[in-house]
């Protein structure tokens, strides 16, 4: 595979970070995944605003060289040849001589790209194929889940729980309201109204999630952000899950109960998926 590390593309066995690098000892670094079609990142802009948004929420400076990610990405794409393609951006505050918690006045932050073959949503092309298995778990982690950061522990812990059942995504809920997935956003259609959690919950802005909104603004699905109890989520109609890499895809069985109790032959998911167009 072929990554960039500051400044340079070069192999991925010749790429060389310091493990005095902030993200390998304090995990103190952003991240950012965008899909790519056809040599074509799909929503760039709003992926790049959200990655300057973290570096900002950090207090880590704005490398210059992301005024040519998308160049960067280009090169990326035809060096790596997959046809569609996800690349994961990260940039850590940087290395230094010490491991101490306060950084060093000078330090330049590393940024580290690689890209790997995209899987197409199979959904788009199977929607009557049986939908995702998920579980409820009581959000644990910090309480600035708004920000990419590369510490994502409190995402993955029960992920690696080996006396939990796997599953395709853990729903994370605080005092009764569902905030996100482990790595997606929630949507639920309830009384035939298209719900989503408000971002005031400090949740993740995701692309995708903004992207839905913003395409069903002023017409009949438009989305409601409000607060979304488990009872509101055991009552849904349909229960989707919003990601860069999953687009949109439905879920079925939530605990091992089959969810929505309703099947219907006019899901409203579908057509939402015609927006995405790339
Ligand atoms: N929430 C979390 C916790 C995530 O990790 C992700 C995936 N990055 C999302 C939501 C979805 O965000 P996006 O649509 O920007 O990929």
């Amino acid at each position: 595979m072929w990554v960039f590390l500051n400044g340079n593309i070069l192999r991925e066995e010749e790429a060389r970070i310091s493990p005095l690098d902030r993200g390998f000892t304090f995990g103190d670094g952003v991240y950012e995944v965008i899909p790519s079609y056809n040599n074509k990142p799909f929503l760039f802009d709003e992926h790049l605003e959200r990655l300057k948004d973290s570096l900002n929420k950090l207090f880590i400076p704005l490398p210059g060289v992301l005024d040519e990610l998308d160049t960067i990405l280009y090169e990326l794409h035809k060096k790596n040849k997959h046809k569609n393609q996800s690349f994961y951006i990260q940039i850590t505050r940087g290395t230094q001589d010490i491991r101490s918690h306060d950084a060093e006045k000078d330090i330049v932050p590393t940024i580290f790209i690689t890209s790997q073959s995209l899987q197409i949503n199979p959904y788009r092309n199977s929607p009557g194929r049986i939908g995702l298995r998920v579980r409820l778990e009581e959000d644990i982690r910090w309480a600035r889940c708004d920000i990419k950061t590369t510490g994502l522990t409190g995402n993955i812990l029960s992920a690696h729980d080996p006396s939990k059942k796997s599953c395709d995504e853990i729903i994370f809920y605080k005092d009764g309201i569902i905030n996100e997935g482990s790595k997606s956003n929630v949507f639920i259609l309830l009384d035939q109204k298209i719900l989503t959690p408000s971002l005031d919950q400090k949740i993740l802005p995701g692309v995708t999630r903004r992207f839905i909104i913003e395409s069903l603004r002023d017409t009949d699905l438009e989305v409601k952000e409000v607060p979304i109890s488990l009872d509101m989520f055991h009552r849904s109609e349909e229960i989707w899950l919003t990601s860069s890499t999953k687009e949109l895809q439905p879920v079925h069985f939530v605990d091992n109960i089959e969810l929505p109790k309703k099947r219907s032959q006019n899901y409203i998911w579908p057509k939402i998926l015609n927006y995405f167009d790339y």
